[in-house]
């Protein structure tokens, strides 16, 4: 099951990272975001934040590997992990909390997430939302 979703705009992502947002109810919540860089995961997660009543502004976490908000939205940019660093400690977060994921590395993650992957397509942006296992099925089911 994929859901495909089109934005024309920053604010139209940050709308359906909202709508995203309002359907989590329960940690812990794993959603892994893929596709290239500046393509608008950092964009999306500004409106999981703003749904979740976070207040503070969203930016990308690339250089802290993790950013921590309210101690409700776990963010990470795993980008550098992909790349050498490897003795990072995921899973107390990923058990417990609401944790966005940048650039996932699969080794190191459970297998039940929602997958969402993000494709520049001229002047859009194509988001497509995955949910793999039950949890996420449902969840998504709640979203038009
Ligand atoms: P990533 O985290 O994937 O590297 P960002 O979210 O940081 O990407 O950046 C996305 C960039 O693309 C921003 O500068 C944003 O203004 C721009 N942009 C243009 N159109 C869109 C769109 N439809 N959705 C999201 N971002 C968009
Ligand atoms: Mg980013």
């Amino acid at each position: 099951m994929t859901k495909t979703f089109y934005t024309k705009s920053q604010e139209e992502t940050i709308l359906l990272g909202e709508k995203l947002g309002s359907l989590i109810k329960n940690p812990p919540f794993l959603i892994l975001l893929e596709g290239d860089l500046g393509a608008g995961k950092t964009t999306f997660t500004k409106g999981i934040g703003l749904s979740l009543g976070i207040k503070r502004i969203i930016n990308s976490p690339t250089f802290t590997l993790l950013k921590i908000y309210d101690d409700t939205l776990y963010h990470m940019d795993l980008y550098r992990l992909n790349n050498g660093l490897t003795d990072f400690d995921l899973e107390e977060y990923i058990d417990s909390k609401i944790c966005v994921i940048e650039w996932p590395n699969y080794d190191l993650l459970p297998n039940e997430y929602l997958l969402i992957k993000i494709t520049i397509e001229n002047d859009l942006r194509k988001i497509e939302f995955r949910p793999i296992g039950d949890k996420y099925k449902k969840i998504l089911e709640g979203i038009l």
